[in-house]
């Protein structure tokens, strides 16, 4: 089932005399293919649950519509969308077994809906299977781990087969191996069961592991929209090119002249066929090589080995922190005993931003 958002806002009005009203969407308009799973992703307050709550129905929209396949659901309440959603708190309810969490759903259907006990034991079973509990059918919630009460609620918002599964933060309470494991997990369910799903987190890397599309957002602006890698190679603006990617990009303050790009009064590369003007440089952490030619000069204050890689932490007066990281192959030859290092750039990984609007300068 695909998603379509059509110039979708939600203005929160302003609260007591000196409140302001608040815009958590603001004007939103893409399409969710049918069967993706697309990530929503941003820093806190940019807008996520809101979004999340307009597509499930418990909020409406101030403007704008939301379509499943050809069919407006934007006045429809949430019980009749076929939405499927998991919070991060995963709300099981502690005097029922698991067995009877995954059924709470269905009990409620009614006319031709309406399914014998057999039923829907037979379906809770199913669904168990897919989120593999079946084990733990007759355990209260207190009984399992963490994980384990995670896939309880996957079961049972799959069990009415939903149309749109959406999730809200479902892993920021499990540990770090866990939430790695279960991660991996969403994917595969998401993959077998080719539910359209929209997964909101905070965490770039988890939504660009698992996800087929990401959503950029900030201050309930769309920033950008595309497959996690596309996104990572060509940001749109300095805001996604720092929000993606671990260690985060380098930024510096520089210049292009004469068709020359220069940090500070340093010349790393040329040509650029583009006018003179002051720009922001940012580049990826894996677009630094060290070599005697290198152009750029940094002070290198440590090294970092890291297995396969090593992680080069230096200082250059004109980047934007005090220190930024290079990730390079081990097995070049770093001479540490000097406190300089000269780098070249990988031009692919070298983006330039407007000073004034922090745009992409192509
Ligand atoms: P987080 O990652 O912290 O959960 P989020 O990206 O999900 O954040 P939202 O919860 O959607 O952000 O909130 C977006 C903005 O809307 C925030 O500024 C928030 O304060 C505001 N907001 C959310 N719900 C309401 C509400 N019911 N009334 C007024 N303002 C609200």
């Amino acid at each position: 089932m695909k998603v379509v958002l059509d110039s979708l806002s939600k203005r929160f009005p302003p609260r007591g005399k000196k409140g302001k009203e608040v815009i958590a969407v603001n004007n939103f308009s893409f399409e969710i293919p049918h069967g993706k799973l697309v990530g929503l992703l941003g820093p806190s307050g940019c807008g996520k649950s809101t979004l999340l709550n307009l597509i499930c129905g418990l909020y409406k929209p101030t403007e704008g519509e939301i379509f499943f396949g050809d069919e407006t659901v934007s006045e429809l309440a949430p019980e009749k969308r076929g939405v499927g959603m998991v919070f991060q708190s995963y709300a099981l309810y502690p005097h029922l077994s698991v067995l009877q969490n995954i059924i709470f759903p269905l009990e409620n259907l009614k006319g031709k809906d309406k399914l014998s006990k057999e039923e829907m034991k037979k379906r809770a079973y199913e669904v168990a299977r897919l989120v593999q509990i079946e084990e733990l059918m007759d355990r209260r919630p207190s009984e399992l781990s963490g994980g384990q009460q995670q896939r309880v609620a996957i079961a049972r918002a799959l069990v009415k087969m939903p149309r749109v599964l959406l999730l809200d933060e479902p892993l920021s309470n499990l540990d770090a191996r866990l939430r790695l494991q279960t991660r991996e997990e969403i994917r595969r369910i998401q993959r077998e069961t080719g539910i359209t799903t929209v997964f909101v987190t905070h965490d770039q890397e988890e939504a660009m592991s698992i996800c087929d599309l990401i959503v950029v957002m900030k201050d309930g602006l769309l920033q950008q929209i595309g497959k996690p890698q596309e996104v990572y190679d060509d940001p749109i603006n300095l805001f996604v090119a720092k929000f993606l990617g671990t260690p985060p990009i380098c930024t510096f303050d520089g210049e292009i002249k004469d068709g020359k790009l220069y940090i500070g009064k340093q010349e790393v590369m040329s040509p650029f066929d583009l006018p003179d003007k002051k720009v922001y440089v940012g580049v990826r952490p894996e677009g630094f090589v060290p070599e005697e030619c290198g152009k750029f000069i940094c002070t290198l204050s440590a090294l970092e080995v890291m297995g396969r890689d090593v992680s080069l932490v230096m200082q250059n007066e004109n980047a934007h922190t005090d220190k930024f990281r290079a990730i390079v192959d081990s097995d070049m030859p770093i001479d540490t005993t000097k406190t300089t290092v000269s780098l070249s750039l990988k031009r692919n990984k070298v983006f330039l931003f407007d000073k004034e609007t922090e745009e992409r300068v192509y």
